[in-house]
């Protein structure tokens, strides 16, 4: 690859010593589940995001239903989400014992559309809903103010938003629960499946950590149905090291985006909605908000031909989401059809995801501008 989507092994080469230094450390306590360094990881992540609770577990996608099973969501329930977004975050829903609605996307924001849920929520299916899950897409915090207001529960499905802030809080912390993915594309990494559940509640956090451990509270005492979602000590001691560069490592990101918005403009081919055959459509930080750009989505014409294009340079893009949520085989059952979310539907079109990542050169991302502006011309 003349340039890669995404090359972990930049970050490694910063942090072998480090890194493997903590691995040996877990096999000399052999404290393989949970343990020393997973608490460590716990507290020192509660402090960074300034939430009460940090829990480590086994992947985003618990994360995602532990949060809704400790908020008490469940069968008869309904909670409003995105059909724009990882297949996870309406499946969780589903496991939980929940109805997912579904509610059309912003498109500057690509995040749920406050309207489209407002409506949700005064439509006829809007009695039940108990819970709003409003996925901060790409890096960037979406507004569920109005949900939130209404006395919704919320349920941030963080996974891609580690220190994104909206009005000067960080996410994590903005609603009732939040769960974060380590999985390693994202822009807080683990080395293998990791995931975290924050909040500020005693209550949810007991919760949390009764079910991500078969409702045990003292061994082999089970006081209700939970599940084995735990985060191993390798992960913790990984993660409890990267934490202490995620900071800076969102700082390169934000440059990234500032130096391709820079390029693209020079090139002559930024263009405001929509995008005409001769330019792209760049992503944009919504005012109040702190994007940590886990991804640089554009929107292309001919995206698919674009991206083919790409490939054969040997310049890395990825496609983030091309099916909505509504229009999975999995979902059918939900009763959804085409048409029903055209901004969403537009947006799996159009998206293309370009190489972002802490250590991506500027020559490289000159690369990939150059690149872009031969095919659109
Ligand atoms: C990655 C991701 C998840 C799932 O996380 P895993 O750790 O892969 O289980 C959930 N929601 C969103 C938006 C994600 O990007």
């Amino acid at each position: 690859m003349l340039v890669p989507m995404l090359d972990l092994k930049r970050q490694y080469a910063a942090l072998h010593q480090e890194l493997l230094a903590a691995l040996e450390h877990v096999l000399e306590t052999q404290q393989f589940i949970l343990g020393e360094q997973v608490a460590a990881f716990e507290r020192a992540a509660a402090a960074q995001l300034g939430v009460a609770h940090a829990i480590g577990c086994s992947s985003g996608t618990d994360a995602l239903w532990l949060a809704l099973a400790a908020a008490g969501i469940g069968p008869g329930d309904s909670v409003v989400t995105t059909p724009f977004s990882f297949f996870a975050s309406v499946s969780s829903i589903v496991r939980a014992g929940a109805t997912p609605l579904l509610a059309d996307i912003d498109p500057v924001s690509f995040n749920l559309s406050p309207s489209a849920v407002a409506s949700v929520l005064d439509g006829p299916r809007g009695k039940n809903v108990r819970a709003i899950l409003p996925v901060h897409l790409y890096g960037q915090c979406a507004d569920f103010s109005s949900g939130k207001n209404r006395g919704f529960t919320i349920i941030e499905d963080a996974a891609q938003a580690w220190g994104a802030e909206r009005n000067g809080a960080k996410a994590g912390g903005l609603g009732n629960a939040a769960a974060f993915s380590f999985y390693p594309t994202k822009n807080l990494s683990a080395a293998g499946d990791a995931g975290m559940v924050t909040t500020n509640s005693d209550e949810l956090a007991e919760r949390v950590r009764l079910l991500r451990q078969h409702g045990m509270r003292c061994r082999y005492h089970h006081d209700e149905l939970g599940w084995n979602a735990r985060m191993d000590g390798f992960q913790g001691a990984i993660l409890s090291i990267k934490l202490k560069y995620i900071e800076n490592w969102n700082e390169a990101r934000r440059a990234v985006a500032v130096r391709y918005h820079a390029l693209f403009t020079k090139a002559g081919l930024a263009e405001m909605e929509p995008c005409s055959a001769h330019g792209v459509v760049l992503p944009r930080e919504v005012p109040g908000n702190r994007h940590v750009w886990h991804q640089y989505v554009i929107r292309a014409p001919r995206r698919d031909a674009l991206r083919e294009f790409l490939t054969a340079r040997n310049i890395g893009s990825e496609i983030y989401y091309p099916v909505p949520l509504h229009l999975q085989n999995a979902l059918k059952g939900l009763g959804y059809a085409e048409g029903d979310f055209p901004e969403a539907e537009r947006a799996a079109r159009e998206v293309l995801a370009l190489p972002i990542f802490p250590e991506l050169r500027e020559d490289e991302q000159e690369t990939v501008v150059a690149a872009i502006a031969d095919f659109l011309s």
